[in-house]
């Protein structure tokens, strides 16, 4: 299969799960990407996610994990002031970064690439975007009616 059928067929896989669920928002949709669209296609997930990602939009977002810093010592855990109080020469190598290792999770960038929901959501075709933002109304409805009844008011 060629690069270009895989992403259709990825695509076609995701729009099929968008009309099968319509109250799914787009971080679903996205995360229908990586689980069953992707087993659909035959394909190894590991091999094919990035690949498959980089079809739709997305965007660089600063590492949760190190604040954008790209190194942490999160490694050793954390320390209460008063352990470090304890050990004045660890602190002081604590603070100045001895200790820090480049973030697992950026790999030491400080940035992630994550799919840009807004503008994945606007990517779908327009009957498809209607019929989800009307599902999400209901829902919404819904929650809050619940949210009333739970609280006993009388509507
Ligand atoms: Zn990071």
């Amino acid at each position: 299969m060629s690069k270009q059928s895989n992403i259709e067929a990825a695509t076609a896989a995701i729009l099929r799960a968008a009309r099968a669920n319509p109250a799914i928002t787009a971080v679903g949709l996205a995360d229908e990407l990586e689980r069953g669209a992707i087993e659909e296609l035959g394909v190894d997930p590991d091999e094919r996610i990035a690949e498959l990602r980089a079809a739709f939009p997305s965007r660089w977002h600063i590492c949760d994990e190190c604040g954008g810093e790209g190194r942490s010592s999160a490694h050793l855990g954390a320390f209460s002031m008063a352990e470090l109080g304890d050990d004045p020469e660890f602190a002081e190598a604590y603070f100045a970064g001895a200790y820090d290792r480049a973030c697992p999770c950026c790999k030491g960038s400080g940035k992630v690439k994550a799919i840009d929901e807004e503008a994945f959501f606007e990517s779908l075709p327009a009957d498809l975007r209607e019929h989800i933002e009307i599902e999400h109304k209901i829902a919404e409805y819904r929650a809050t009616e619940s949210a009333m009844r739970a609280a006993g008011i009388q509507f």
